[in-house]
């Protein structure tokens, strides 16, 4: 149905970056034919005054459509928070997607550029933006393209003032898609997240308020708004508000982008969207949020992926990245891999992540595992580390250590018992 969408692993993207289709190629959604389906139909109504920012500010808030890069903050709550401080603002987008298994903004960015930049243009207008900023990682050259080519659409036909709409690069960095450090870029500066307070909606891009959003986030706005707040709220399932698009990758007999209700279970989704597990695998474990977000158990396959429930169970959702791990994957070697994922990707701007993701790493190279040594060195990093980056580093260990000792007791890695 209307509601599943399937993204080929080999994506359009994909296929140009890697010279197998033509950029000019691209069936990428035009504006003509965006406009002539109702699109830019909202971002004319608030501009011409037909739509109050209040009006649409708590059409959001019942939807209950919150932040899906990761952070999962109401977004008609920041809208509020960027609002409240002096003009002038800016308006950002974060399309640096680099959180391990997470590709669904490129999706939206891909198939349908223009149902995105009506929605990030609806949320520069919110908050009065002088500029809105699109921050594009590197990694997606093809899409560059799109989004400068549809840019100049909405330009040429003046729906968008020429250079309103800034269109950056990224330069590969992970850490960049921490919102300060993605601003601290913007500003031409090494991408290293910022202290707070103060947070970015009081002093952001070049120390003004700033609203930062997610592709997929704004993507929803005028879809909420065209449908109603009560459609989109009535979507989710187990309590949950909403749809949300979870990349899944892995041993799944259907990988890529699925638009699902909010708060779906794991078991749902690998049934009723991924058509069940791929042939002869059988489901052993799982990444809820990508690299950061923990691993959970199949015995934990029923609880609601959702930012409360997996909390409870020490583990976040983030970008809605599932990964699906079998019987034929080692878990210990999935935990060193991402280990070494982070201490990569470290800024190096703080101690406890720039040693300790190392530190840990060699821990996890060792015959048998010093979990005194682990749990201590995952406090330190926890507590004490700058960013997400660093507290969430230990996340793969400590699920380990907590959901799977069995497994671990098996490869002797700890002790029996
Ligand atoms: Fe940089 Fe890591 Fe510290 Fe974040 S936690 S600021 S990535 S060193």
């Amino acid at each position: 149905h209307h509601h599943v969408r399937y993204a080929n692993a080999m994506s359009v993207a994909a296929a140009v970056e890697q010279g197998q289709v033509q950029p000019e190629e691209i069936a990428w959604q035009r504006l003509a034919d965006y406009r002539s389906a109702g699109g830019y139909q909202l971002l004319m109504d608030c501009q011409e005054g037909r739509v109050s920012v209040e009006t649409l500010t708590s059409e959001l808030e019942h939807a209950g459509l919150r932040g899906l890069g990761g952070a999962g903050f109401p977004t008609f709550r920041k809208w509020q928070a960027v609002r409240a401080e002096p003009g002038p603002r800016y308006a950002v987008i974060n399309a640096d997607e680099g959180e391990p298994g997470t590709f669904k903004d490129r999706y939206y960015l891909e198939y349908e550029p223009h149902g995105f930049l009506e929605g990030a243009l609806v949320s520069a207008w919110a908050v009065e933006a002088k500029a809105l900023y699109i921050y594009l990682r590197d990694e997606y050259p093809g899409l560059h393209r799109v989004l400068t080519e549809a840019i100049a659409e909405l330009e040429a036909v003046e729906i968008v003032a020429p250079g309103f709409i800034i269109l950056r690069r990224g330069a590969g960095a992970y850490i960049c898609g921490e919102e300060s450090a993605l601003i601290e870029s913007l500003e031409g500066k090494p991408g290293k997240p910022r202290h707070r307070p103060p947070f970015v909606a009081q002093k952001g891009l070049f120390g003004r308020p700033t609203l930062v959003n997610n592709v997929e986030t704004v993507y929803w706005i005028p879809r909420i708004h065209a449908q109603g707040a009560e459609w989109f709220a009535s979507q989710g399932r187990h309590g949950r508000r909403g749809l949300r698009s979870f990349s899944v990758s892995g041993r799944v007999a259907r990988p890529g982008v699925h638009v699902a209700p909010a708060g779906i279970a794991l078991n749902e989704l690998i049934e009723e969207y991924c058509g069940g597990m791929a042939e002869g695998h059988h489901l052993v474990a799982y990444l809820p949020g990508g690299a950061s977000g923990g691993i959970l158990p199949a015995s934990k396959a029923d609880i609601p992926l959702d930012f409360d429930t997996l909390q409870e169970h020490g583990c976040f959702i983030g970008s809605a990245a599932v990964i699906i791990l079998s019987d034929q994957d080692n878990l210990a070697d999935a935990a060193a891999n991402l280990l070494g994922f982070f201490a990569d990707e470290s800024c190096g701007q703080c101690t406890p992540c720039r040693v300790g993701t190392e530190k840990m790493l060699t821990l996890l190279e060792r015959n048998t595992w010093d979990e005194e040594t682990l749990q201590q060195l995952a406090r330190v990093m926890t507590d004490a580390s700058i960013c997400g980056l660093g507290q969430a580093a230990p996340n793969p260990v400590l699920s380990l250590l907590r959901d799977f000792r069995s497994e671990l007791a098996s490869q002797n890695l700890i002790a029996k018992g």
